[in-house]
């Protein structure tokens, strides 16, 4: 075969199934014809045309073509200007007539009807958007189906009495158009039961502009019925949803309707149309006719009103309470509550709360916690700082028991001298024995006072002490192992000190604690001197220093050696340093120890005066 040959038979093949790919798609889509009583945006039908074409979409299995057409003619009574639209619709559709008709509304519904013969004849048909009374059930034709509604005019002045059930008045608003006309007259019948309790005012034979003005002054306990105004009484075309927002602007009185395309904004609510229920049944037809089925056997009975819907907002709006509304009514457009709103924020605030209060209770548990471990730290401090007394005093039974042998004995021979004398009638003498026997007393009494001291628990008053009168009576203590060990005593006390204000058994616990730890210290030392001195310093604070010649501090255990527990002792406790540094601290003062230049160590510590203390806010 030639090349062009070749060439020819594929476009020619390509072509053929290109024809036959569009034969089927045309074949597969259905052209269905809306038919619109007035303009395209004329309430209610145009709210079911849209809502009728979303469903059919929907519905479909089929790829729907629409051709939207309205019948202008419907405003006025002349039927004249049909000749000319009933051509165009027929020249429209020679070539392929459309698949489906759905007329919207009365005018198109009595139109179809009254031309059927010169359009469409065999078409088939769903009459939409129409109440039942507007249909010829007597001129239907097998091809006809109807999906009507029944308008219940004496159930919208129920509801409108329910709610509010003290309205006298209510104003009808309703234009002049054909269609309106009938329905004025429905109207009349059907609120006629009313007429005793209700007196109408009829805006039908008034401008749409007068209307508004009669609406915006009616008496109190008024309700207004919105019907429509496709046609007002000067002639005046209303389209579009501007008239109801005007009537809303103006208008001193709750308004109420039929159809729920009304419903949204201006409309309180009550038993109404429901535009999806019947776009729904629309369309569940018109798909049910697209696949075969003859229209005129499709019977489906007049929709009534839907479950009342009311308007939260016109609710609230008109002091309407939730509980004069019909069972089971359906409440729209609430606005959210606080809660619903800003629960997040909400939520975050109590959590913010909730973690604050539980930080507070925390930080309250936490300070009790401490204070009670304070107290019994405080307790423990104080049993065990009676413990070391008593431990300290211990280690000097020896010495106390010799110390208080020695005035004894004093006694004793001073006594049996004072007898002898006695006998030999020498007075002078006897007065002699007899005041060493005294003097001998008293320093038995002094050593006993000074142990007893010791020996009290341990009571936090202070009293005026004398701080050399304490070193000397520690010393007395301490004389005989002082003496045992061979140590050197040599004391430097400063008459000039002032009396301070202190706990003088704890005091000379500080100083016996540091007498002792010196005595030990120089155990094994080749000289040993303990140098006690105490000073009046410049700033008016009582300085006492502790030196020995022992066996010194290492750098190292300087900074340890107040804590608890710490003891480079054999068989120590660790506690005399640092029960020294309780005291020390609260009486208001400072310890510390160092290295001596010769080797041993000094401990010394500074108490403040009562004139120290003062004094101190001068300083400051
Ligand atoms: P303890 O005597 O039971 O060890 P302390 O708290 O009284 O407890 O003393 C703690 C430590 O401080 C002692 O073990 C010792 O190492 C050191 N220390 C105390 N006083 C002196 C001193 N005068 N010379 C050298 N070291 C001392």
């Amino acid at each position: 075969m030639a090349f062009w040959q070749l060439r020819f038979t594929v476009v020619a093949a390509f072509l053929a199934a290109s024809f036959a790919f569009s034969a089927a798609l045309a074949a597969d889509t259905k052209r269905v014809l809306l038919l619109h009583s007035f303009g395209r945006d004329f309430k209610p039908w145009s709210e079911y045309a849209r809502s009728i074409r979303t469903e059919l979409d929907r519905q479909s299995p089929w790829k729907l073509e629409f051709l939207e057409h309205s019948l202008s003619s419907a405003l006025s009574d002349d039927e004249n200007p049909e000749g000319p639209f009933v051509e165009y619709l027929r020249t429209l559709f020679v070539k392929r007539p459309p698949d489906l008709i759905v007329s919207f509304g009365a005018p198109a519904a009595a139109f179809v009807q009254r031309r059927r013969q010169q359009l469409f004849a065999t078409t088939p048909m769903v009459f939409t958007a129409v109440e039942q009374r507007r249909i010829q059930h007597s001129s239907l034709t097998d091809n006809d189906a109807v999906v009507a509604v029944a308008h219940d005019f004496p159930a919208i002045i129920e509801n409108i009495l329910r709610v509010l059930p003290d309205t006298k008045t209510v104003a009808v608003v309703i234009g002049e158009s054909p269609n309106e006309k009938f329905w004025l007259g429905e109207m009349h019948r059907g609120f006629a039961p009313f007429a005793d309790r209700i007196s109408f005012i009829w805006y039908n034979d008034r401008p749409f502009v007068e209307i508004l003005k009669h609406a915006g002054a009616l008496p109190p306990h008024t309700a207004i019925y919105w019907h429509g105004m496709s046609l007002d009484a000067a002639g005046v075309v209303h389209e579009g949803e501007t008239a109801l927002s005007r009537l809303y602007a103006t208008a001193n009185a709750p308004i109420f309707t039929f159809d729920g395309s009304f419903f949204g904004r201006e409309i309180v609510g009550g038993p109404m149309h429901s535009v999806l229920n019947l776009s729904r049944q629309t369309a569940a037809a018109a798909v049910r006719i697209l696949g075969g089925e003859k229209a005129g056997e499709l019977k489906i009975p007049a929709s009534k009103f839907a479950t009342p819907i009311f308007d939260w907002r016109q609710l609230q709006r008109w002091g309407i309470s939730e509980s004069r509304l019909p069972a089971g009514s359906e409440i729209m457009f609430r606005s959210p509550t606080v809660w619903e709103q800003y629960r997040a924020y909400i939520l975050a605030v109590i959590a913010a709360i909730l973690i604050q209060s539980a930080l507070i209770f925390w930080l309250f548990y936490e300070q009790r916690r401490r204070q009670r471990a304070e107290i019994l730290a405080r307790n423990t401090m104080s049993e065990l700082t009676q413990v070391n007394r008593m431990a300290t005093v211990g280690q000097l039974s020896a010495s106390i028991a010799h110390e208080v042998r020695q005035p004894l004995a004093g006694i004793l021979a001073n006594a049996q001298a004072s007898l002898r004398w006695l006998e030999k009638a020498n007075v002078e003498e006897v007065r002699e024995g007899l005041k060493g026997i005294v003097s001998d007393g008293h320093r038995a009494g002094d050593i006993i006072t000074n142990l007893r001291a010791m020996f009290k628990s341990d009571v936090q008053e202070k009293t005026r002490v004398d701080i050399n009168k304490v070193v000397l009576s520690v010393l007395a203590l301490a004389r005989i192992d002082l003496h045992k060990h061979e140590i050197e005593l040599q004391t430097q006390l400063d008459d000039r000190i002032p009396e301070i204000l202190a706990n003088q058994v704890q005091l000379q616990q500080v100083i016996l604690n540091l007498v002792m730890n010196a005595i030990e210290s120089m155990s094994s030392s080749q000289t040993r001197v303990l140098r006690i001195k105490t000073a009046l310093s410049q700033t008016n604070t009582v300085h006492v220093s502790i030196e020995d010649t022992g066996m010194g501090i290492k750098e190292s255990d300087l900074a340890r050696l107040f804590q608890p527990m710490f003891t480079t002792k054999e068989r120590g406790m660790g506690m005399g340093l640092s029960i020294c540094h309780s005291i020390i601290e609260t009486h208001g003062g400072r310890i510390s120890a160092s290295p001596r230049a010769n080797g041993g160590s000094i401990f010394q510590f500074e108490l403040p005066t009562v004139a120290s203390k003062i004094k101190q806010p001068e300083l400051v």
